[in-house]
């Protein structure tokens, strides 16, 4: 099978004139990727002569981005990232949200800017940053620990979990067939279909039902472009204490398939993760996991505890342990931040800082650097103030999808540290989906963002100085 690489990207280089970065974005299914991209884009694209675009993106405030394009990659290995088609959604009348996107995706960018440095001026002037921005799901991650386990342990652990809190009513009918077909059985091809299908059903019906988020393997509900999606036909199955699978049962059978597994998609995944991307933004939907309650909450927070491994730095990380890692600066953001006005979405960012511990994380190499943040990629609100009971309150203001008249919006008070059990008694707030502003196209005025430059200078600042 063709391994999803990110082959064909060519080397980082620190040369004055030829600096290139791959910046990979990631995020779990419905984080905000699609519209991180659109966004980032078009207000590079449009960057140059309008630092007012990109405030604190300081290359662009100090006027120093002279010019931007979009360049045609030079890898037929992994699809373009449409932004043809998420700009027209943007630009549409009334304006729609783009559909996201569920594989590895690629889009290329040309920035050209006066550098700073003396030998940069020197050498003639301007400076040339190729930028190529990778776009990933974050399900995919979700798959490091998997790596160090074998078929019996995962078995065991998955079988575990799906048993527990809201998993267990969702997972009784993959459950029950497990249950009367022993791993020890004859290895019948229809029974290990029908097997793997329940269990992804079931990883589906979490997602959708419960809006859970540790949800493993991760190829199951996001198998991107696979040569051979046969190595995905297997699932967890109870083995009694210390057994081994029989050779030809249908136990050998689900054990062949995770390790083939492991070999064909995870490890060369997770080598290309490691050899080919210089930074990283993780999008992380911190409200809607709030929104969603204590299980859905903390389930996210397993998630990310797993993501987080692939991303650790120092001695203790896996990844470089396994494979290497040049990926120098990682960035967690909480996303659409424009749901919740100004104080809020300090709020925010206190607990998402809290949420992937950012200091654990530090590195004791002074280059390497991990940043928590909030960000709306594309803000649709504004914010304003309201009366609730005779009291003011902050609120924000925008049109909801489909609607024909604003709202004022009181989403209630964020938590900056994981919320304890008593605050989940009632339910935190239902976002609504905000209609996103219309925009000119890539080369109009850009898209209305929070925190986008900023994400941006922590990401690329060092490369565009
Ligand atoms: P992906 O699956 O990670 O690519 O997620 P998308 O970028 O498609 O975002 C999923 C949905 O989240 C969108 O359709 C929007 O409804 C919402 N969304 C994404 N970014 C923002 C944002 O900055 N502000 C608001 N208000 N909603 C957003």
């Amino acid at each position: 099978m063709r391994p999803l690489q990110f082959h064909g990207l060519s080397g980082l280089t620190g040369l004055v004139h030829d600096r290139r970065v791959r910046l990979a974005v990631t995020g779990l299914s419905g984080s905000g990727k699609t519209a991180f991209i659109t966004s980032l884009v078009c207000n590079l694209l449009g960057t140059a002569g309008r630092p007012a675009r990109l405030p604190f993106l300081r290359s662009g405030a100090e006027r120093r981005i002279i010019g931007a394009k979009l360049l045609a990659s030079d890898d037929g290995a992994i699809s373009q990232f449409p932004l043809h088609e998420t700009i027209a959604a943007l630009a549409d009348d009334p304006p729609s949200w783009p559909p996201s996107t569920t594989d590895l995706r690629r889009v290329d960018l040309s920035l050209r800017f006066t550098p700073t440095g003396l030998i940069g001026r020197a050498a003639g002037g301007t400076a040339e940053l190729r930028l190529e921005i990778l776009d990933y799901p974050g399900e995919w991650l979700l798959d490091l620990p998997l790596l160090g386990r074998s078929y019996h342990e995962w078995s065991r652990a998955a079988l575990d979990l799906a048993r527990r809190g809201a998993r267990g009513p969702l997972a009784g009918e993959w459950l029950e067939f497990v249950g009367q077909h022993p791993a020890n059985g004859a290895g019948d091809e229809v029974i290990a279909q029908r097997a793997h299908d329940l269990y992804r059903a079931f990883l589906a019906a979490c997602r959708t039902r419960e809006q859970l988020s540790l949800l493993q393997p991760g190829r199951f509900l996001n198998p991107g472009q696979m040569a051979d999606p046969s190595v995905l036909r297997f699932c967890p199955v109870p083995f009694p204490i210390g057994a081994r699978a029989r050779p030809g049962s249908l136990g050998a059978i689900m054990e062949a398939r995770f390790e083939a597994y492991k070999r064909a998609v995870i490890q060369p995944f997770f080598m290309d993760l490691a050899r080919n991307v210089d930074r990283q933004i993780v999008l992380v939907d911190v409200l809607r996991a709030l929104n969603a309650g204590e299980e859905a909450f903390a389930d996210q927070r397993l998630a990310l505890e797993t993501i987080l491994e692939a991303f650790r730095f120092g001695r203790r990380s896996p990844l470089r342990l396994l494979f290497g890692a040049r990926i120098d600066r990682v960035l967690f953001a909480a996303t659409k931040a424009d749901h919740v006005p100004a104080l809020q979405r300090d709020h925010l960012e206190a607990l998402i800082a809290n949420l992937v511990a950012v200091p654990t994380l530090r590195a004791r190499r002074s280059h390497a650097r991990v940043a928590a943040s909030t960000l709306a990629s594309i803000r649709c609100t504004e914010d304003g103030t309201d009366a609730i009971d005779g009291r003011k309150v902050d609120v924000v203001i925008g049109l909801p999808q489909g609607g024909h008249r604003r709202i004022r919006f009181f989403p209630g008070i964020v938590p900056v540290t994981p919320p304890p059990s008593g605050f989940w008694g009632e339910r935190f707030t239902d976002f609504p989906i905000f209609q996103p502003p219309r925009i000119e196209g890539a080369s109009g005025e850009g898209v209305p963002h929070i925190n986008l430059d900023k994400a941006l200078e922590f990401l690329l600042g060092d490369a565009l100085a």
